[in-house]
């Protein structure tokens, strides 16, 4: 499942770098608050933001490729001479952290513990494997090339074959970095008279997420565990948990909420996308308590209609599939809980 979705990742981000975004410019939030919101469809997929503090710029999250990277770094010295101190990843997804290396050498790299983990340990590994494997279709295509007499089939042949060694002569480009500095629940970056909190508020979309809060500028760069007017990536989430990290990111006191996905929202946004959540909840969990197979709950709830204008909407049944999963290992943990009771009860 895991080389599936790399393949597929990888896949996507080599039709994205070839559409390369034109969005180099960085909107200003308030002073040296930055972000630059992106296309999925571009070479950047997701959003970053930009700090520029007394003593140096800080980036959260370096967008989907290395090329994509280095137009954000550009963007930065397009509004502030200072150097980059600090790079923070919001969460190991490759379209936060692959446009790493644009940044390398940077000072402060920071991210949570399980983030870190998540790099070097899945990221990494299925990204070498989706590489050997696309090394390995390259030779069994070249042999199929020559033993091939049919003229269409050869052309056939001979564009696959180029497909996999473009995808391969921009992944050698790529050098994937983990964040060195790393911290559960709270860290703070002192520079000069301002303190910029980072916190990891509970799991949801990851169980690595971490969120920046400016409380001064009442703004929070939330990264993936808000998706604002789309549909959620719930391949690595904890739909459950998100619901309450989310309830909790609510109680931060801003009114301006940085997606990782989607435009700059308001806290109206993050309850929309919260709503979203419970309903799929409310949606998946009779099916469950029923018995319902997977199968005919995938073919029975449907997306409400009010969610029709929201991007990704390919994502749905995963999120139907993810749901289902949790409430159905929820019901079973909340029954083998009540027996010890019930045992003790029938004793002596
Ligand atoms: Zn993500």
């Amino acid at each position: 499942m895991r080389f599936v979705l790399s393949v597929f990742v990888l896949a996507s981000w080599l039709a994205s770098a070839a559409a390369a975004g034109a969005e180099d410019d960085l909107t200003k939030l308030a002073d040296g608050v930055y972000v630059r919101i992106v296309e999925p469809d571009s070479n950047a997929v997701g959003n970053s933001g930009v700090l520029v503090l007394e003593h140096g710029v800080l980036v959260f999250d370096t967008h989907f490729t290395p090329e994509a990277g280095q137009q954000l770094r550009k963007a930065i010295e397009s509004v502030t001479m200072k150097p980059v101190l600090y790079l923070v990843n919001s969460h190991f997804h490759p379209d936060h952290t692959h446009g790493n290396q644009a940044f390398q050498g940077v000072p402060y790299s920071i991210c949570s513990y399980n983030t870190r983990r998540d790099i070097l340990q899945r990221d990494l590994p299925a990204f070498n494997r989706t590489v050997a494997v696309a090394g390995a279709q390259v030779e069994k295509l070249q042999k199929e090339l020559l033993r091939e007499k049919d003229a269409g089939r050869k052309e056939s042949i001979r564009t696959q074959i180029a497909a996999r060694q473009q995808l391969l002569a921009r992944a050698t480009r790529l050098k994937i970095f983990a964040p060195y500095i790393t911290f559960d629940e709270t860290m703070s970056i002192m520079d000069g008279g301002r303190e910029v909190p980072l916190r990891w508020i509970g799991s949801g979309h990851t169980d690595g997420d971490i969120v920046l809060l400016l409380p001064g500028d009442k703004i929070v760069f939330a990264g993936d565990l808000f998706f604002n007017r789309a549909l959620p990536n719930s391949q690595d989430a904890s739909l459950l948990e998100w619901i309450k990290t989310l309830e909790h990111l609510l109680k931060v006191d801003a009114d301006r909420f940085v997606p990782g996905h989607g435009p700059v929202g308001t806290r109206r946004d993050v309850e929309d996308f919260l709503g979203y959540l419970r309903e799929l909840r409310g949606m998946v969990e009779p099916a469950v308590t029923r018995g319902d197979a997977l199968e005919q709950v995938l073919a029975e709830v449907t997306l409400p209609g009010r969610y029709s204008g929201y991007r990704f909407q390919e994502f749905f049944p995963a999120n139907v599939q993810r749901m289902y999963a949790e409430l159905k290992s929820l019901k079973l943990a909340e029954a083998a809980a009540e027996k010890p009771a019930d045992q003790k009860k029938a004793k002596p």
